[in-house]
């Protein structure tokens, strides 16, 4: 059996969330802060801990059977990779922004006009579908001053709150592409089971994230509108309780919609109710 590599970002952003949901999925490996590789005791598999930069080329060049990584540093490195599954942390948006104080009201505007950014390679496909052109200035970091010092008319970067824009004197102009970490594969390594079995298991951890168990009581009467309110896995678990004519009602309901589901489940009667992580959900 092939042990496979897996690469994930040593310390940043994405570290913790991608060391989190490999536990998640029942592997045991140590972490330390200064290892690079980690062995994983229960599956043929290691961890490599990498900057995120080098995780698209390691993958695309079979160093590494799977990496988990930022969609935006994929399309940035130009990797050709397998994109087996969104991962649901480290959202960002990329966006242009302009100084607050200016002139540039339209993306037209920006013709002739110089883009400070870490990410040439996006801006470039993006400038080129609005058939817009501008000067593009690769700087490694901190382009938020680019700007202020005259280096530039606008920014194209990654913008989470806003905060670091708007403490540099600049706004968001426009939305580029959204991102989040991402697990990729090898082109060539699709059909082989262990992929399968891992893959299968980051998506019962993900699942039973977006889900919650809940119980609850609700009396014989109310029975029936509690229960059109809760799809469950299947159909909702009822269990008699000692008083006569009341139920409890066990049932899985999404994240997602959750608060509207309670106070409805509320309205219709139940009582008690208790609600509980789920830690994999398997179908
Ligand atoms: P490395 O040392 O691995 O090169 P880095 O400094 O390039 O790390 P981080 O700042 O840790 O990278 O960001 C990693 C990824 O996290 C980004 O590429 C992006 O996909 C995602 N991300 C989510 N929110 C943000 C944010 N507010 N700022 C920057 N990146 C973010
Ligand atoms: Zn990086």
């Amino acid at each position: 059996m092939k042990t496979l590599k897996i690469a994930i970002q040593k310390s940043g952003r994405l570290n913790e969330k991608s060391v989190e949901i490999l536990k998640n999925c029942g592997l045991s490996f140590e972490n330390y802060k200064s290892s690079l590789i980690a062995t994983v005791a229960n599956f043929p598999l290691e961890i490599l801990f990498l900057r995120d930069d080098d995780i698209p080329e390691y993958v695309q060049d079979g160093i590494a059977d799977l990496g988990i990584v930022g969609e935006n540093v994929i399309v940035e490195a130009k990797a050709e990779v397998n994109y087996l599954q969104k991962l649901g942390f480290g959202k960002c948006t990329l966006k242009i922004a302009v100084q607050a104080t200016s002139k540039i009201q339209n993306l037209e505007e920006l013709n002739g006009k110089a883009i400070a950014t870490s990410y040439p390679v996006i801006l470039e496909k993006f400038l080129k579908e609005k058939g817009i052109d501008a000067a593009i200035r690769t700087i490694s970091g901190s382009v938020e001053i680019g700007p202020g010092l005259g280096l530039s008319d606008a920014i194209f970067d990654i913008v989470s709150t806003g905060a670091t824009l708007k403490s540099n004197g600049l706004m968001p102009f426009a939305d580029v592409m959204s991102s989040e970490a991402v697990l990729i594969g090898n082109k060539s390594i699709l059909d082989n089971p262990e992929v399968a079995e891992l893959l299968q298991r980051i998506r019962s951890v993900l699942s039973a994230k977006s889900n919650k168990y809940v119980v609850l009581n609700v009396s014989k009467d109310n029975l029936q509108k509690v229960v059109d309110l809760l799809p469950g896995v299947k159909s909702p678990t009822v269990v008699p309780l000692f008083e006569p004519n009341w139920v409890a009602v066990h049932s899985v309901i999404a994240e997602a919609d959750f608060w509207d589901k309670i106070n409805s489940l509320k309205a219709a009667g139940a009582e008690g109710i208790l609600v509980m992580p789920i830690e994999k959900i398997i179908t």
